[in-house]
């Protein structure tokens, strides 16, 4: 029996055009995102966020901005994730193509940037494409970059041209703060930015996403962006509850004595 095809392939498989981008562009690069649907979000139910925990998967980043809003962003991130699956040497060739695009457009105007798990935590590295090498090795003169919440990934030399941040959540800020003592950046989301976290300093990674211009042995400070799709409401209060998202705004609301305490413990 024939097999049902569960993808079609898409026009594109980067996105270049977003507040993230826009903000890269500022500073001189063109940055190129790969979204594809997170965690078991797909018709096989494999985890493409392996080390992913239930704070995150409930708030991840796939039902804020226009991924929440609008149904056709979320099916195309899907169908995405489909075709990663069914077919992974047309689509890593796909890819290939697109970053040799992304360099000859960009030629004389921007650098070109390229994060590849935009929603998603897959080891791009240990895909080879074409003459056994993978992209890192085909595009040495690109800044790839990355978040994470595989702390095994870090354990290995990763590509010279990869940027790569630890993830924060409620379920491994011992490994966090692990890396942070051996010089990796690590991201935390927050529903306000503190200066410092546990005696390290915060920079607000809001300001842009090109991750490799970071100082190293810092957090990374993310502000919470709200979940926009179906159960929104009930998705930001579960975000906090579950610890994902450091709350600061509510400690820093405790009466001045009962705050410096709870400070000291927070520390
Ligand atoms: S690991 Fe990242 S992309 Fe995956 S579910 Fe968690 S927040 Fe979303």
């Amino acid at each position: 029996m024939e097999k049902t095809q569960t993808y079609h392939k898409p026009v594109n498989l980067l996105t270049t055009e977003n507040h993230k981008t826009i903000k890269g562009e500022k500073l001189g690069f063109k940055t190129y995102i790969l979204y594809m649907a997170p965690f078991t979000a797909n018709s096989k139910g494999v985890n493409l966020c392996p080390h992913a925990s239930a704070g995150c998967v409930q708030s991840c980043l796939v039902g804020s901005g226009f991924g929440g809003m609008y149904p056709m962003v979320a099916e195309g991130r899907k169908n995405k994730a489909e075709y990663f699956l069914a077919n992974r040497t047309e689509f890593l060739a796909q890819l290939d193509f697109e970053i040799a695009r992304a360099i000859r457009v960009n030629k004389g105007k921007n650098k070109v940037a390229v994060r590849l798990n935009g929603t998603s935590d897959i080891r791009w590295e240990k895909f080879k494409v074409r003459d056994g090498k993978n992209l890192f090795e085909l595009y040495p003169q690109i800044k790839f970059y990355d978040y994470t919440k595989n702390h095994l990934r870090f354990d290995q030399e990763l590509p010279k041209n990869y940027s790569l941040v630890f993830s924060r959540s409620e379920t491994n800020e011992e490994k966090a703060l692990e890396l942070l003592s051996r010089g990796y950046n690590v991201a935390v989301v927050f529903n306000k930015l503190p200066k410092t976290y546990k005696g390290y300093k915060v920079v607000d990674g809001d300001i842009s996403d090109l991750r490799f211009k970071d100082k190293k042995g810092v957090i990374i400070g993310l502000k919470y962006k709200k979940n926009t799709g179906k159960n929104g409401a009930e998705k930001n209060k579960a975000a906090l509850t579950s610890g994902f998202v450091v709350d600061t705004i509510n400690v820093s609301s405790l009466p001045k004595q009962v705050n410096k305490v709870a400070m000291k413990m927070a520390a």
